[in-house]
This record gives C-alpha cells, sequence and structure tokens, in this order.
C-alpha cells in the first residue's frame, strides 16, 4: 500500500526571481553620444506610439537612457520623431 503523500508543489516565489541583465545597445555600439538628428536610430527606442521605450525594456544604462530621452525629445521638437501616434 502506497501511502497518500501531497506532492510538494514546486513553484518559483516571485522574490527570487532575478531578471536577467541585459546589455546596453549603445555601450556595445562604444557609442557615447546620442545625436538628436540621428532618427533612425532613436526610432528602435520608441514604440509605435511614439513613447520612449523604458530602460527595464530596452536594457540601456542609465547614461544612454538619459542620453537617449534627451535625444528623442529634441528630435520631436525638430519633428523628427512624433510626440504620439495618430
Ligand atoms: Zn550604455
Amino acid at each position: 500500500m502506497s501511502p497518500k503523500k501531497a506532492k510538494p508543489v514546486k513553484r518559483k516565489s516571485t522574490k527570487e526571481r532575478k531578471p536577467k541583465r541585459k546589455n546596453c545597445g549603445l555601450c556595445m555600439e562604444r557609442l557615447m553620444t546620442l545625436d538628436y538628428k540621428d532618427a533612425m536610430r532613436l526610432r528602435k527606442y520608441i514604440t509605435e506610439r511614439g513613447k520612449i521605450v523604458p530602460r527595464r525594456i530596452s536594457g540601456n544604462c542609465a547614461r544612454h537612457q538619459r542620453a537617449l530621452t534627451d535625444a528623442v525629445k529634441r528630435a520631436r521638437v525638430i519633428a523628427l520623431l512624433p510626440f504620439s501616434a495618430e
């Protein structure tokens, strides 16, 4: 006769989930300054709604994310990038 044992539920608690560190694509390119006229590059970091992709998604480092937001905001003012999708 086999004893009825409750199967231990193996569930990873949300606390121990370690997010994989993404590499900053701009650091990889050794790009220290971002040109606000470089709309093709900046376009990679905005959503189709025109929003800036957050750091946790894009994996950018703090320094590059800051440079990126400045560049995107400048590019918006001179109409290289949209403020929002219509
Ligand atoms: Zn970086």
